[in-house]
């Protein structure tokens, strides 16, 4: 890839991203109107949510004249996948820690990594849990390296997820999305206006830290009303899902002509129909849903024979 940060003057990028409307007939039942936001289609490489968090780490961290990102994450983690494209792009040096033993790991997402340049370091799970301990770190960072915590969820995610906001034509009463680290949630909560609500869906089992974290990553946030965060759409925890769960977005995909995998994205949509099912969502609501990418954690999925 050429150098360039992957900014509005991005080529490859599509900005604004699309809105779609959504047609399905259980959307007539409950008498709400949905829109999907398609940041899945902002870039090739560089997916959804993670584009938007890493668009100021990467202005940082040319303004700052760092030469090196560092960051962490699992061995299908599309921040580690979206970091090594970015890094690519904007012509850094990428480090991925990834956790975990390396024998396991030869799976596409790690492949596109290491093909955009990214050197992985593999570590068991005890050593992954010092990622935040600065002397630990300190064997892989150097003057010139910024540290991007994993998620890519750090106050600098704020801004570039708050900005999506304003490429929306009309102010929706719902805004829904995934939310595992909570910086995606954190962005939009910076950005919507005054009235417009946001539904949350826990991607992960036990999330009852998440709105601490959106607190910390964004302190204003403490002091907005409108946001929740729904803990009970988890089917079984972080990156699992049942049969049933993966049947219903498959269906919905078929429906709807809208692409979806089952650990964010789907696992939102479905989270989203389950709180309609529950009333739980005013009737004549305008929703627009997030789509926050991810969608080549789909390979991986199938590689472990799980789809
Ligand atoms: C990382 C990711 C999320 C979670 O975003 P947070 O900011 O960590 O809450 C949601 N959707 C997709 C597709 C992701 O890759």
């Amino acid at each position: 890839m050429q150098a360039k940060f992957p900014t509005e003057s991005d080529d490859a990028a599509i900005l604004p991203s699309p809105l779609q409307r959504l047609h399905h007939p259980l959307l007539h039942r409950y008498g709400v109107e949905l829109w999907c936001k398609r940041d899945d289609l902002i870039h090739p490489a560089i997916s959804g949510n993670k584009w938007r968090k890493l668009k100021y780490h990467l202005l940082h961290a040319k303004a700052q004249g760092k030469q090196h990102l560092l960051s962490f994450g699992g061995a299908y983690s599309n921040h580690i996948h979206a970091l090594a494209a970015a890094g690519c792009q904007a012509g850094l040096r990428t480090t991925g820690i990834i956790r975990g033993e390396s024998h396991a790991v030869s799976n596409s997402t790690l492949q596109d990594a290491r093909r955009w340049g990214m050197d992985l370091v593999f570590v068991d799970r005890q050593s992954y849990r010092q990622r935040q301990d600065p002397e630990w770190l300190a064997q892989f960072a150097a003057s010139d390296t910024l540290i991007v915590p994993e998620g890519g969820s750090s106050p600098l995610a704020i801004p570039g997820v708050a900005e999506l906001v304003g490429e929306v034509p009309f102010s929706p009463d719902l805004w829904v999305l995934p939310c595992a680290s909570g910086g995606t949630l954190a962005g939009l909560i910076a950005g919507k206006r005054q009235p417009e609500q946001i539904l949350a869906i826990a991607v992960l089992k036990g999330g009852g830290f998440i709105a601490d974290e959106v607190c910390r990553l964004h302190p204003a946030a403490t002091s907005i009303p409108g946001w929740r965060i729904a803990l009970d759409h988890h089917d079984g925890g972080y990156a699992k899902f049942s049969p049933a769960l993966w049947l219903w977005v498959q269906d919905f995909s078929a429906q709807t002509g809208l692409p979806l995998e089952p650990i964010y994205s789907g696992k939102a949509m479905w989270g989203l129909f389950r709180e309609l099912a529950a009333g739980r969502i005013a009737p004549g609501s305008k929703i627009i849903f997030i789509h926050t990418g991810g969608m080549q954690g789909l390979a991986g999925l199938k590689e472990q024979g799980r789809l």
